[in-house]
């Protein structure tokens, strides 16, 4: 891991920039809505829990859904969620999604899931650059995850 200064909002800009194919062909849209901010972080690792969570918040979507990825700041913390119109997440496996491994039952998705260590690597990765992953909400209209970070000042 290798910290260094980066502009979040231009490197989500880029990764969503690079996704929307991939949503597309699912019948989703992805939407971005971001204000500048620089955080002091390791760039691959950040990809790799913005890759997670927009993998799965296209896995786990319906036809015809949307997708939003909004970073706002507020304060001293840059706050980041991905957002989906998806099929949810029982309440009763909120507290267990973060473990390696875990899936809730794989049928009630239109592509198979995977191995379950998508979430617990996003959370890891998350604090190891000083930051929280937190799931928002999530129910029938979707599901929101937030991930906050430091603000960079100099
Ligand atoms: P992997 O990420 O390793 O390919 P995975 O997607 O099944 O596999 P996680 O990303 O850790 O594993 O997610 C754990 C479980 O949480 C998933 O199996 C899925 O059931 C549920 N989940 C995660 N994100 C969402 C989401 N945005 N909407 C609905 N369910 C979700
Ligand atoms: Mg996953």
């Amino acid at each position: 891991q290798q910290a260094e200064v980066v502009q979040l909002d231009a490197l989500l800009l880029d990764l969503c920039t690079r996704m929307q194919g991939k949503a597309a062909k699912f019948d989703l849209t992805l939407h971005t809505q971001l204000e500048p901010a620089v955080i002091w972080a390791d760039q691959e690792s950040l990809m790799q829990i913005f890759i997670n969570l927009i993998d799965n918040a296209i896995k786990y979507n319906r036809p015809g859904g949307q997708i939003k990825v909004a970073l706002f700041v507020d304060g001293n913390r840059v706050d980041v969620t991905v957002q989906d119109t998806g099929i949810g997440i029982p309440a009763e496996a909120h507290g267990k999604i973060f473990e390696p491994f875990y899936t809730v039952n794989r049928d009630r998705s239109r592509i198979s899931g995977g191995t379950g260590l998508g979430l617990s690597l996003v959370k890891q990765l998350a604090e190891a650059q000083k930051g929280e992953l937190a799931l928002v909400k999530s129910g029938e209209d979707g599901t929101t995850f937030r991930v906050y970070f430091p603000l960079y000042n100099g």
